[in-house]
């Protein structure tokens, strides 16, 4: 279990301010993003400020930081006109798909759940 900011962490850097993101939303725990290359016409990231590499290890070191990511996500929903509308994926390991291991919720919407599946 670490909380630690690591230095090449690049969503450490976006919520340190060091590289700039499309900011749609942010609480004292979190922050939200707009995805650099969406997969539907609303893709937003939601990151936890302390830096965990899962979900699943946020989930282990904080209640409360992990609450927060959906607390947040569904403030984003609402402002962006999807409250009960969209979809929340979460990547863990590299065969799933993550490819940055801070922790983070995709919240996806505004495209047809064609099959149930979006991405
Ligand atoms: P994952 O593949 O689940 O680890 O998700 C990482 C996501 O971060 C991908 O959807 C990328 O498109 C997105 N991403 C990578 N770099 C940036 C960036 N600088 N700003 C916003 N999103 C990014
Ligand atoms: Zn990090």
């Amino acid at each position: 279990m670490t909380s630690q900011t690591p230095s090449d962490c690049l969503f450490c850097k976006i919520v340190a301010g060091e590289i700039p993101d499309d900011r749609v939303a942010e609480s004292d725990r979190s922050i939200a993003f707009r995805d650099i290359k969406p997969a539907a016409p609303v893709h937003v990231l939601v990151v936890p400020r302390r830096h965990e590499p899962t979900v699943g290890a946020l989930a282990a070191a904080s209640d409360e930081d992990l609450a927060d990511i959906f607390r947040l996500a569904a403030r984003v929903a609402e402002q962006e006109g999807v409250p009960d509308a969209y979809r929340m994926i979460v990547n863990t390991g590299t065969a799933a798909g993550q490819t940055v291991f801070h922790a983070h919720v995709h919240v996806l919407a505004g495209a047809a759940f064609t099959e149930g599946r979006m991405v």
